[in-house]
């Protein structure tokens, strides 16, 4: 994989250009994706982004999400669209397979590809330029980067800050991980210096559920939450019937594996959803606890330090007996914490 910034004499020849994200994307992966499509449109491009999958309807506000195309959905239009792009973005993702059904597709094609990542241990073969960058707190920072790099940074407008300031502050659990760094904080700064209304965007993020998708998450952590003391762990698992019951769309459960760790001492979290077709995980950590290894050994998944995820194709009892055998084989991490 080449230096991205190989690409920027090439950046205002008009090109047809794919922007793609991992599936199921979250605030970060649809605002980093939908933030470059504003600012590669400002040039001759033909820009489209195509996401693998559905996402979350909390994300519908954002500037441009009604142009993007859903894999799954769209199938034979999104295949035309990446079968003539010169280049294809390929957006907070490290491996081709975070993009489901469209990895054969985006592997086939002779398009360049172009990473800009922050996941750990990217499969760099497969992009033909790039950045990786494990220490950046969001791929909407590294977009941000990437428009200031590029020396137009005078073409960030609203749409391109909204859409940034959603990624941001999503992967950075409202600026309180240690990602955070005082660069995030400046980008912040600037985007708020150029008429950003910030705290609209925190509205449209977080304050737009329903009633049902509270009272869920009333029951969910009443009732199907574990807490393992001796291993600093707590789990929640969730059948298939909550979500029925309770009406669960895609995005619903976001953000709902962060709340066992405010309970004092608790340095690992888990949640085990049965989506049907698979049984989806979510880990995060606080401090010394590496749950992007602890993904990759035991759940075929990864992402990064303290927040990880994985999947399994076994019943939902089986994946938590899983999880708790991986927990006590990892009681001398767990109870070893350091900060
Ligand atoms: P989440 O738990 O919010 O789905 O994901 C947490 C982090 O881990 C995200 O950065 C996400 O991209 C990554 N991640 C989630 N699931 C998987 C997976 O199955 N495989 C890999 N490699 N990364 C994942
Ligand atoms: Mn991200």
């Amino acid at each position: 994989m080449n230096s991205i910034n190989e690409i920027f004499p090439e950046i205002t020849q008009p090109k047809k250009i794919v922007i793609t994200m991992h599936q199921k994307p979250d605030g970060d992966a649809m605002g980093s994706t939908l933030a470059l499509f504003h600012f590669l449109t400002q040039f001759e491009h033909q820009a489209t982004v195509i996401s693998p999958t559905n996402w979350a309807d909390f994300l519908n506000w954002m500037p441009g999400v009604k142009a993007v195309i859903d894999y799954e959905k769209d199938t034979t239009n999104a295949n035309a669209v990446i079968a003539q792009a010169d280049w294809i973005f390929c957006l907070d993702f490290n491996t081709m397979s975070r993009t489901k059904k469209m990895e054969s597709v985006l592997l086939a094609s002779s398009a360049t590809k172009i990473l800009i990542d922050h996941h750990q241990q990217p499969q760099t073969t497969v992009f033909n330029y790039g950045i990786s960058d494990t220490t950046k707190s969001s791929t909407a920072e590294m977009v941000y980067d990437f428009i200031y790099n590029s020396g137009f940074e005078n073409k960030i407008n609203d749409a391109i800050s909204q859409c940034l300031y959603a990624g941001v502050m999503t992967d950075t659990g409202s600026f309180r991980f240690p990602s955070t760094s005082s660069d995030v904080h400046k980008m912040v700064a600037d985007l708020i210096a150029r008429g950003l209304q910030h705290s609209k965007i925190h509205e449209n993020l977080f304050d737009n559920f329903s009633e049902n998708r509270l009272r869920f998450i009333g029951n969910t952590l009443l009732n199907r939450m574990q807490v393992f003391y001796e291993y600093n762990t707590a789990l929640i698992s969730i059948t298939q019937a909550d979500l029925i019951k309770y009406d669960i769309k895609t995005g619903d459960t976001e953000g709902l594996v962060n709340y066992p760790l405010s309970i004092e001492g608790i340095k690992m979290a888990a949640i085990i959803i049965d989506r049907g077709e698979e049984r989806k995980c979510s880990f995060r950590s606080k401090g010394s606890f590496d749950v992007n290894t602890f993904a990759r050994n035991h759940f075929d998944g990864g992402g990064h330090y303290n927040a990880a995820g994985g999947q399994s194709k076994e019943a939902l009892e089986m994946v938590v007996e899983k999880f708790i055998a991986a927990m006590k084989e990892h009681k001398a991490e767990l109870s070893s914490y350091q900060f």
